[in-house]
């Protein structure tokens, strides 16, 4: 996935399954602490959480914002 054209790079290694990414973004876009509203998607039945994006995901950053574990890095893709 880009953001604000940057490559998203997920390290899914460091998530601990603390879902905060998922409350943020169900709250932004329909005002719940839901997880199971949310756009970003966190399968926790492997050894690591696997995380993947929802179709309909705004792409507007904020979960990956508000994630204090190093999961998301963005880095500068040069487009030439
Ligand atoms: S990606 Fe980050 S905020 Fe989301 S569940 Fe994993 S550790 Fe928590
Ligand atoms: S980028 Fe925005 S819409 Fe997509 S999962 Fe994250 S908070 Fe939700």
């Amino acid at each position: 996935m880009n953001i604000d054209n940057k490559l998203l790079i997920i390290h899914e290694n460091n998530c601990t399954n603390c879902r905060t990414c998922q409350l943020r973004c169900s709250f932004l876009h329909f005002q719940e602490f839901n997880p199971s509203k949310a756009y970003i998607l966190i399968d926790s039945t492997g050894l690591f959480p696997k995380i993947s994006f929802h179709k309909d995901c705004k792409k507007c950053g904020i979960c990956i914002d508000y994630c204090l574990y190093d999961v998301f890095e963005l880095v500068e893709v040069d487009n030439q």
